[in-house]
């Protein structure tokens, strides 16, 4: 069974290799052509709503994207990517929209400093037709192929959050389609509950067909001074950095690197600027880069220049360190061998991360690119061999928590290590956003703000049939609810229903059921999310 299945992940990621090269010379050879098309491709309002009236009554309503330009950036099963088929073998009573692609930025407002676009509208597309105009949001959550209708029904992050929230909270006005048909155009002051409340609910109060928000002026040739420092004291550094235009973190076994960013424009740059990029093929990826540079220096400080869209995706390239399990597949194979033998092989394409890997397979190392090879996979796989969660501890107890992962008194197995550690710290929020992982309930006025821990990891014992990864995952989980915390809720989660209304206000999500989607038609959350 072991043999099998791990035959037939070799099996999935050869054909994942060769997709991704037939799929990137085909952009290359027929980009324009691709573009062409998509922009005949604007979302039919008035027809979703009528085809939403006209469904059978009490069926389910499922998005259907085949046209979507980049994959779920969801860890459980991607919501808007089943196939008919897959759906239609569950039930019968499905009803089916076809969003398409709705990619469409509709309106810039450089006078309002405001932006309007569809649902399907990626980071990067957003970021370049913005930066055209020298705007940028003032969150832009880190991967290029994070769309806008997923973050805002999700959740989005990133280092300038501990000034402006979540990516939701830039939002201005959003326009929805109800189970009836109703169109609704929601704003803090018209239908301010569904506003605010369908941020972060997982698309089960209606489908996001417009949104409007507001966006930041930036300098023509906008760089960002990176500042690296190193530190023992991770918390306490962090509680201190707020006046810098960007701040996170990354915890190494016996480091941290404390990572501010000011936006500069190119002109001021200092002649002796030392610049680095991310985006090209050779570059490396930003982890790496940032663990290289330490070791490399004995300042505690160090100083480079990075453009802004560079700066912007810095860990879409390896998908923060996720990449890193793809691209030595005989990894879990090689542990046991003496460590200079590890080394001998990481010099090779295939033995793990160096130069000539990162150039050679740069298209296979995009984030958008590995959430494809691990869609591939089933969810049992990814369960048993995978940890991958963020959570949102308050900052008060931010550094228990921190003992706590570090302490790795929650794997089942001897050794077991989460490393490295990504830390974002984010303002809460005080508006109806309940099933967002910064929302504040009232009763915490002490802690305005949270701390993302972000814990992406394998263990080498984590093999399919094995239950290491979902022991970890669930004790992950019971001490974050001890601390306060909540999670984002794009992966696997193992709460009873009593730990769900323990965390979350269900009886105010029934009433907003009762109202805005009486017969469940868009499902219920705990039902969506839920694994066993
Ligand atoms: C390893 C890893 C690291 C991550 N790190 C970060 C991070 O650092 N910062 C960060 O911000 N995020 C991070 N994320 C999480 C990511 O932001 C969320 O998963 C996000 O919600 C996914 O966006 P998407 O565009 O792929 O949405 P999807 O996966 O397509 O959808 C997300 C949810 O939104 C709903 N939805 C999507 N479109 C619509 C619509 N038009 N109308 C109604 N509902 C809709 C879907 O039904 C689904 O429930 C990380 C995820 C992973 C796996």
């Amino acid at each position: 069974m072991l043999e099998e299945s791990l035959i037939h992940e070799f099996y999935l990621h050869i054909t994942w290799f060769i997709w991704v090269y037939i799929s990137w010379l085909y952009e290359y050879l027929l980009g324009n052509v691709k573009q062409q098309r998509q922009k005949e491709n604007i979302i039919n309002v008035e027809y979703l709503a009528q085809s939403i009236r006209d469904r059978q009554t009490g069926s389910r309503i499922q998005i259907f994207r085949n046209k979507r330009n980049s994959p779920s950036n969801s860890i459980r099963r991607p919501p808007l990517s089943l196939t008919k088929e897959d759906v239609i073998i569950k039930t019968r009573a499905t009803h089916f929209i076809n969003l398409g692609s709705a990619n469409h930025i509709i309106a810039i407002d450089t006078s309002s400093k405001t932006v309007t676009c569809e649902p399907g509208v990626t980071m990067e597309e957003l970021v370049d037709a913005l930066l055209s105009y020298n705007l940028v949001p003032a969150v832009v959550p880190e991967f290029k192929s994070l769309t806008v209708g997923g973050v805002l029904a999700g959740a989005g992050l990133e280092s300038s959050s501990f000034q402006y929230g979540q990516f939701a909270d830039l939002l201005i006005e959003a326009t929805y389609i109800l189970s009836n048909g109703q169109i609704i155009i929601c704003s803090p002051k018209n239908n301010s509950d569904l506003f605010y409340g369908a941020l972060g609910a997982c698309g089960t109060f209606g489908l996001l067909i417009r949104a409007t928000f507001s966006v930041l002026e930036v300098k023509s040739d906008c760089f960002v001074r990176c500042n690296y420092f190193r530190t023992n004291r991770p918390m306490e550094s962090l509680a201190s950095l707020f006046h810098h235009d960007y701040v996170d973190a990354i915890v190494f076994s016996d480091y941290t690197v404390i990572i501010t960013g000011e936006q500069i424009d190119k002109l001021t740059l200092p002649k002796t600027a030392k610049i680095q990029t991310f985006s090209k093929a050779w570059d490396p990826w930003y982890y790496q880069h940032i663990k290289a540079v330490h070791s490399k220096s004995n300042l505690t400080m160090i100083t480079e220049y990075v453009p802004l869209k560079d700066y912007l995706f810095r860990y879409d390239r390896g998908a923060f360190w996720m990449g890193r399990y793809a691209i030595n597949p005989l990894q879990d194979r090689v542990q046991c061998y003496p460590r200079y033998i590890r080394n001998l092989l990481n010099l090779f394409p295939f033995g793990g991360y160096n130069i000539l890997s990162r150039t050679l397979f740069a298209p296979i190392f995009t984030t958008s690119s590995l959430y494809k090879r691990l869609h591939a996979s089933s969810m049992s796989t990814v369960a048993e061999t995978l940890l991958i969660q963020d959570i949102y501890i308050p900052k008060s107890k931010a550094e228990e928590f921190l003992t706590f992962v570090q302490s790795g008194k929650f794997f089942m197995e001897d050794g077991g290590i989460i490393e490295p550690i990504w830390l974002c710290p984010i303002r809460s929020t005080l508006t109806l956003q309940k099933f967002s992982p910064h929302f504040l309930k009232n009763d915490r006025h002490d802690d305005e703000s949270f701390i993302n821990f972000g814990l992406w990891t394998h263990q080498p014992n984590w093999q399919v049939g094995s239950c290491g990864a979902r022991h970890a995952t669930k004790a992950l989980e019971e001490e974050a609810m001890r601390l306060g915390g909540r999670k984002m809720l794009y992966s696997l989660s193992y709460y009873s229903r009593d730990q769900w209304s323990s965390i979350y206000d269900v009886e105010w999500y029934k009433e907003m059921k009762r109202k805005w989607d009486p017969d469940y038609a868009w499902g219920d959350l705990y039902e969506k999310l839920i694994s066993y």
